[in-house]
């Protein structure tokens, strides 16, 4: 699959980091650029945020996108970013890759608008669906004409709580027989734990995912969302150094 002249599954491997939320232009634009120099091949920035309380940072929204496009422009980096309602969609027109969240896996009226699209969907595994659901999510795509779907497991619900989500790191071969698409493993949403990122992106990549989605933030103790699960962009250079090493073993 083509995301802007990046190509990511059969055989290609891609990393996308960057920060939960877009905050400001400095922010977006600083973790791009440290991103970039480690290896990131792809920048992702939520300017619509899914929420889980109504209080919390929503989002800076167009401002957001707009954000996300200057540092496109600075770091030549295409740009993933979550769609919420498909009303948005008009300001989502220069966007590389379209991200429905976990939340939003079975909104089958946002996925049949994607579908109508050309955009590539990066479609998050909810948080209690199965496989096959994540797998007729992407149906609802491709029944309206738009093949360009990555799946991404991000961890699902279990009775476990010492880490923020369950990593099902099965749905990697699980995903690969059941079908061709490309597929990203989320460690940071899965684990939501900082420290837990290294080791769960490493056993991704070993275990043959296509790529890796990767929370990176310049301070992430002040975060506006999801700092205990984010890197420091040191941090992040190291996990995707020793990630490019597992790559390289399994070359051989
Ligand atoms: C995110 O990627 O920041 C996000 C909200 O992810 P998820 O939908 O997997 O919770
Ligand atoms: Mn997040």
């Amino acid at each position: 699959m083509d995301i802007s002249g990046v190509k990511i599954g059969g055989g290609n491997f891609q990393i996308i980091a960057g920060p939960c939320s877009v905050e400001t232009r400095d922010q977006i634009i600083s973790v791009a650029e440290s991103v970039k120099a480690s290896g990131a091949t792809l920048l992702r920035g939520g300017a619509f945020k899914p929420r889980t309380s109504p209080y919390d940072f929503q989002g800076l929204h167009g401002e957001g996108i707009e954000l996300l496009l200057e540092a496109k422009k600075q770091t030549g980096l295409p740009i993933v970013t979550e769609l919420m309602n498909a009303n948005d969609l008009p300001l989502f027109e220069d966007i590389d890759v379209i991200q429905v969240g976990a939340r939003n896996m079975q909104n089958f009226d946002l996925l049949k608008e994607l579908g109508k699209t050309d955009k590539v969907i990066l479609l998050k595994r909810g948080l209690a669906n199965t496989l096959k659901d994540l797998l007729m999510s992407a149906e609802y795509i491709m029944s309206e004409g738009n093949e360009n779907i990555i799946l991404c497991e991000r961890g699902i619900r279990t009775f476990e709580t010492y880490t923020r989500n369950t990593l099902d790191l099965s749905a990697v071969p699980a995903l690969h027989e059941l079908t061709h698409l490309p597929v990203v493993i989320d460690p940071s949403h899965a684990t939501g734990l900082s420290r837990m990122v290294e080791p769960m992106a490493m056993a991704a990549t070993a275990a043959g995912a296509d790529g890796l989605m990767i929370e990176v933030h310049n301070d992430p103790a002040h975060a506006l969302c999801d700092g205990a699960q984010s890197l420091t962009p040191e941090q992040f250079d190291r996990v995707a150094r020793r990630v490019m090493k597992i790559r390289e073993a399994m070359a051989e």
